[in-house]
């Protein structure tokens, strides 16, 4: 994806978070690999009020590749370190999506109580450790958290991130977190919730891996 292909499908991701209540105002954000660099949105920006001009295009150090352009998110560090350790892995959305942010609060992973947390790369949705917003303390922590495998996970009392092979895999992950999370919730008002066993979880992945049309086949990660 060129450069300006990879800005106006970042503001459209960001609004289709806005518009599915994952993000609201300039809260959470999203980072998108392009060649060599790492395009992310920009800080304070609504979605809403945000325009192709306006996300940031950052060396995959980090550093700003064009003068005179917005300021990046606050949180930039967390894409450009997960795009750094994982080479296959090309959009990352942030958010603080209502229901994994709540799950977030308690600071520990969400058990495999729906075969839905397959899509996660492991038997449970994680969490990683908490850190001041913005941190490169943050950033490692998500990033070990993820680890070589996988493709999201909670940020204890802060919010959640999903990770793909593009921004409609990643915003698609972000959805499926944010319901994941909200099924555990209510799961626990009523009951006990059971939990799948790792062998399960491992056969369902398995299965996820030809699940739907021969096109969407290439994994998220
Ligand atoms: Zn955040």
């Amino acid at each position: 994806m060129n450069e300006r292909d990879a800005r106006r499908a970042l503001v459209d991701a960001a609004r289709r978070l806005d518009d599915a209540g994952l993000n609201h105002n300039s809260s959470g954000n999203l980072g998108v690999r392009v060649g060599d660099h790492v395009l992310v949105t920009p800080s304070g920006v609504p979605a809403v009020a945000m325009s192709p001009d306006d996300p940031v295009l950052l060396t995959a150090d980090g550093v700003p590749a064009h003068p005179s352009q917005r300021v990046p998110t606050s949180e930039w560090q967390l894409h450009v370190e997960i795009f750094r350790a994982r080479p296959h892995v090309h959009a990352v959305v942030h958010t603080h999506s209502p229901e994994a942010s709540a799950a977030a609060t308690l600071g520990r992973a969400v058990p495999a109580v729906h075969y839905v947390v397959a899509r996660f790369g492991a038997a449970e949705l994680p969490c990683a450790p908490y850190a001041t917003y913005g941190s490169i303390e943050l950033a490692r922590r998500v990033a070990s958290t993820l680890g070589e495998h996988g493709t999201a996970c909670l940020m204890a009392n802060h919010g959640a991130i999903a990770v793909g092979r593009d921004l409609t895999a990643a915003t698609a992950l972000a959805l499926d977190v944010e319901w994941f999370c909200g099924v555990h919730r209510r799961g626990r008002q009523v009951g006990e919730p059971v939990v799948l066993d790792e062998s399960e979880i491992a056969r369902v992945a398995e299965m996820f891996r030809t699940y739907g049309q021969p096109d969407q086949w290439s994994g998220s990660s």
